[in-house]
């Protein structure tokens, strides 16, 4: 299965221009898939299985960033601790002091994002509006991960205007906690092959871009 380079270029060209991050997910895909996005300049890469991210860690090139985009379990987050660039799907205070746990066993701080239940769908991990305010007053005493900003996925619908509603809201949520909490955020994770022009245009700066690069998974 080959990598759609046209695509590729298409894709980074415009969002450089947006300072929107590329995070291409490569979960399932076969490592010379990874290695030929690589060299066309690709570094930030998301997966969602442990396993998986660890053994292609081992493998494939030093300086790729891996991005953990999946649901984390507790007792696997010593696993990646050691190499993880950034954890996107954190979704409770019990999760989140783990990885502060591991980070200082590694003598590491890791960035991670909160993610937010914005689908109507109730099939999707994610804190609501409260549980979200209330983490993040827990976690100011943890000094080994640092909360870089807020993930999302959207409803899996053809309906564009539910789509655009979801990720406003999450880019309100987004917007209150720079202004009136005053955290350094610096990353709004959403949008991914289906509904990334949406996301982009509702202030996403992070995309999550599987299917649209590598073809669709099995
Ligand atoms: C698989 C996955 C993606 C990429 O999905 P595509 O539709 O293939 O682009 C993005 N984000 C998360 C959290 C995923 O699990």
């Amino acid at each position: 299965m080959a990598v759609n380079e046209a695509i590729y270029k298409e894709l980074t060209g415009s969002f450089s221009k947006k300072d929107v991050t590329l995070v291409a997910v490569s979960k399932t895909k076969p490592d010379e898939d990874i290695r030929a996005l690589y060299d066309l300049g690709q570094r930030d890469f998301g997966e969602n299985y442990v396993q998986e991210i660890i053994e292609k860690h081992a493998r494939l090139p030093r300086d790729i960033r891996w991005h953990f985009i999946g649901h984390l379990q507790t007792n696997k987050v010593k696993y990646l601790a050691p190499f993880i660039y950034m954890i996107h799907g954190i979704d409770s205070f019990k999760l989140l002091k783990e990885v502060n746990k591991q980070a200082s066993r590694c003598g590491r701080i890791i960035p991670v994002l909160l993610q937010v239940h914005i689908a109507r769908e109730d099939t999707k991990f994610g804190l609501d509006e409260n549980e979200l305010k209330a983490l993040l007053l827990q976690a100011g005493e943890l000094g080994h991960i640092v909360i870089k900003g807020l993930m999302g996925m959207a409803s899996f619908t053809s309906d564009a205007q539910a789509v655009r509603s979801e990720f406003r809201y999450l880019r309100s949520l987004y917007d209150q906690l720079l202004t009136t909490h005053h955290l350094p955020l610096t990353t709004l994770s959403m949008g991914m092959s289906g509904d990334y022009r949406i996301a982009v245009q509702e202030g996403s700066n992070m995309v999550r871009i599987g299917s649209l690069l590598f073809g669709a998974r099995s």
